[in-house]
Formats: C-alpha cells, sequence, structure tokens
C-alpha cells in the first residue's frame, strides 16, 4: 500500500467538475494517479496497481525507469525546444538511433508531437509522393483521433463522432481475425480472406498507400506470414506504398525492436509514437526512404515536433531496452503468460493472443460456440480486476478482449499475481 495524498477527495471532486473527458466513465474510474515506479502505479488514496496498460503502451521500460530520469533531467538544464527548422542534439540522435534499427527502405525521420499527428503526415507523405488521392486501411484498423487519422480508422462509432462525414477516398481492406475466421480451421488457411484483394485494389487504381499495424493492436490479431506475403505481393505489384503504424506495436513491445521484423517487411513509410518520448512528454515519428523525403512538403512543421526532453526520454528508453533485454524478457514473459493463462481452463477464456506482450485474452459465453461475452460482464470483470488491483483496459472488435501490455519488464511473479486475480475474477463474476 502506498502513501494516500491528504486532499485525494477534494482532487477527485475537482477532476469530477474540470476536467473533460470523451466518455462516460464508469463507477471505479477514473484511477487518479499519484506515484509511479516500474509496473506499480499507486493513486491517490495510497492504493497500489499492477499496471497492464503501462500507462497507455507507453512506458515500455517501466514507470520512472531512474535512466530516463536522469536523461531528460540533464536535458532540462540544457535545451527544451527549438523550432522545427533547427534542431537538437538529442533530436538528431534519436532519428539517428530509430534509422539504425529500421529496416533499409527507412532513412529519414520527421518529429511531430504524438501518433495521430505522426498517421497525418504520413498519409500526407504518401499522397504527395504518389498522386494518388485514395488509402486502403484495415478493418479493424485504428490510427487515431484526429479528422485525418479516423478516415483510415474502421470503428464506424469513432467515425460518426466525428461530427461529419469522412472523406471517401479510403476504403477498408479484409484483416486477419484468425480466431473468427469465416473459412474454416487455421490448420487448413489458404488466406481465402484475401482471395479478393487483387479485384479490389484494381478497382481503386488512385490508391496511393495501405496503412495497417503489422499486428492489429485492438485485439491483438497477428496475421500469419502467409496473409502479409500475399497482401504484400498485391500492394507492392501495384506501387501502393506500404505505410506501417507501429505507434503501439513498436519499441519493443511484440518482442522485436518493431512488429514488421516478425514477417519481413519492408514498409516505405515507418510510423512511431507512445513510448518513443520514454514516457517524458510526446513524440511522433514519420520515418521513410530518401526518395520520399525529398517529395516531402508541408509548407510548416508542429510547433513543438521533436522536443529535446523527450527526445532525450525515447533515446534513453531506447537504452534501457537494450541494456536490460527487455524485447527477450517481452518474448518470454508473454509465453509465460499465454501458458498461465490457458492453464486457468476457465470456460470463459477463450482465446489468449500474445506476440511478445502485445494482445490480451478473449472472453466468450461458451468455448466452443466462441459467443461473445457481453459487455456487463466484461465491465464486471474491468471493475473486479480493478478491485483487486489490476489496472487494465478492454478492448477488442466486439470490446470482449482483456488487452494485457504491461511494461516489458513485467516478472513472472507480477503475472502470477494477475493471473491469480483473473482466477478469483472470472469465478466471482461468473457465479453472480
Ligand atoms: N495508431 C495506433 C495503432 C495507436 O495505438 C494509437 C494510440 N492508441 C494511435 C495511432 C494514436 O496515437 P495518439 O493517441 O498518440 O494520437
Amino acid at each position: 500500500m502506498g502513501e494516500r495524498v491528504p486532499d485525494a477527495d477534494a482532487i477527485e471532486a475537482a477532476d469530477d467538475k474540470y476536467v473533460m473527458r470523451p466518455w462516460t466513465h464508469p463507477a471505479g474510474e477514473p484511477v487518479i494517479i499519484a506515484r509511479a515506479r516500474g509496473c506499480v502505479v499507486t493513486d491517490i488514496h495510497g492504493k497500489d496497481y499492477l499496471d497492464l496498460t503501462a500507462g497507455y503502451f507507453v512506458n515500455n521500460a517501466g514507470h520512472c525507469h531512474p535512466r530516463i530520469i536522469e536523461a531528460a533531467t540533464k536535458q532540462l538544464g540544457e535545451v527544451l525546444q527549438v523550432s522545427g527548422k533547427h534542431g537538437t542534439i538529442p533530436a538528431v540522435r534519436l532519428a539517428e538511433k530509430l534509422i539504425s534499427l529500421a529496416p533499409r527502405t527507412i532513412n529519414k525521420a520527421f518529429f511531430s508531437t504524438g501518433g495521430s499527428e505522426a498517421n497525418e503526415v504520413a498519409l500526407r507523405m504518401a499522397r504527395q509522393f504518389r498522386k494518388k488521392p485514395e488509402v486502403a486501411y484495415l478493418e479493424n484498423g485504428y490510427h487515431g483521433m484526429t479528422l485525418g487519422s479516423l478516415e483510415v480508422t474502421a470503428s464506424e462509432k469513432y467515425r460518426e463522432a466525428a461530427g461529419k462525414p469522412l472523406g471517401t477516398d479510403n476504403y477498408a481492406v479484409p484483416t486477419a481475425y484468425c480466431y473468427r475466421c469465416k473459412y474454416g480451421p487455421h490448420a487448413q488457411c489458404k488466406v481465402e480472406c484475401l482471395d479478393g484483394i487483387d479485384a479490389l485494389f484494381d478497382a481503386h487504381p488512385n490508391t496511393a498507400a495501405l496503412i495497417a499495424e503489422p499486428i492489429q493492436a485492438v485485439g491483438g490479431l497477428a496475421p500469419p506470414q502467409k496473409w502479409w506475403d500475399r497482401m504484400d505481393q498485391a500492394r507492392k505489384k501495384r506501387g501502393i506504398l506500404l505505410i506501417a503504424d507501429e505507434i503501439q506495436t513498436g519499441m519493443g513491445r511484440t518482442g522485436k525492436m518493431f512488429a514488421i521484423d516478425h514477417y519481413g517487411l519492408e514498409p516505405e513509410i515507418l510510423v512511431g509514437g507512445k513510448g518513443l518520448s520514454g514516457g517524458v512528454g510526446s513524440l511522433g515519428l514519420t520515418a521513410a526512404g530518401t526518395e520520399i523525403a525529398r517529395h516531402f512538403f508541408g509548407g510548416t512543421t508542429p510547433t513543438s515536433g521533436g522536443n529535446a526532453v523527450s527526445a532525450a526520454g525515447g533515446l534513453a528508453m531506447i537504452e534501457t531496452i537494450f541494456a536490460e533485454g527487455l524485447i527477450e524478457n517481452a518474448v518470454v514473459m508473454g509465453r509465460y503468460f499465454t501458458e498461465a493463462a490457458w492453464a486457468l481452463k476457465d470456460p470463459w477464456i477463450g482465446d489468449v493472443r500474445f506476440t511478445g506482450l502485445l494482445g490480451g485474452i478473449e472472453l466468450v459465453k461458451h468455448r466452443e460456440t466462441r459467443e461473445i461475452l457481453g459487455k456487463a460482464e466484461m465491465s464486471k470483470v474491468k471493475d473486479h480486476l480493478h478491485e483487486q488491483g489490476m489496472l487494465i483496459t478492454v478492448s477488442g472488435l466486439h470490446g470482449n478482449v482483456l488487452r494485457l501490455q504491461p511494461p516489458l519488464s513485467i516478472t513472472s511473479q507480477q503475472l502470477d499475481q494477475f493471473i491469480l486475480a483473473l482466477r478469483n475474477t472470472l469465478r466471482t463474476v461468473r457465479g453472480g
């Protein structure tokens, strides 16, 4: 148990009165965090939570890692921010580092202030380069909440919330939701879901790019290699650029630096965000090959793009991930998590999907029918886990996936704590 902040109730009342959120939050939320270290966050009442959200998939090296704090603090005494016309040492070094870790098709980095903005820049870059307006995106894809990134985000609910019809220059292509595949057992997969992809691309000759997460974070959907091979071949044949959105999948989360590395994909544009700043402020990355970079025109830059303190934090985060073997730990802990979840043999556990520490557990009413566990039960599961000190989020196309993405530094003992809480939770909620 941590320490209770003396004016905790007043802070909560002020949050309720003055802070705007784009949804009605359920009972027990928001959790207002006063302190965070490693994989544990402490709320203003002194309650500790194991953070299976990593501050929304940002703090991959753990909260407040001393190395990141030291690098950011040192930078605070040097220079904070200069115009995007000029540069700072950490921003140059971060660009150099990222390019050294990216595939050979990616040679130059442009920094903005967050993921949605970085995707908007990617769309603009692709359209400018190919002089074509359309962009294909994956069904179930999420690329942000600004108007441009919403145009390539699949969720009708999110799109409608834009308040005006979104542009019609974009269209969805099939994704690989193998657990709910319409075409039969996985072992016999012939990638039938992509049988129509050539015709679809041909029907849209003005397609500049395909934007996709290599592994979809919404629901943790990792396509088989042959799915990506076929999709990649179809888009390449037509000169369609691949924009790889690695905002959530990058920075070691999937057990490789980037999720494209699982498939040998060589995108023409690579987008990053979240952990890129080490949790110090926020950064967006749009990186591309030399030719695309040469054609890139923006006229101006985002005022705070690539600020020096965030860049110093991001560099320190990358160094930490490698120094502490956290990418390898993500692989080992992802496997451990998978085995431990299956070992519960709980009838509500329909599927366990982890690539490294990206993914989660899909809950169903019956394992045989795969009937989706309803919203009411899902929210009870979430509330009960919170009560037991497990901070999680719910995700997935049908809202029935427990998204479990802790810092990559998590230990097997901490995962055991979560598994025990999950066991109690599922039994309790099912019991009434
Ligand atoms: N793309 C993906 C895949 C994401 O997960 C997110 C953030 N959840 C975004 C884009 C948008 O990033 P941001 O919230 O920093 O604008």
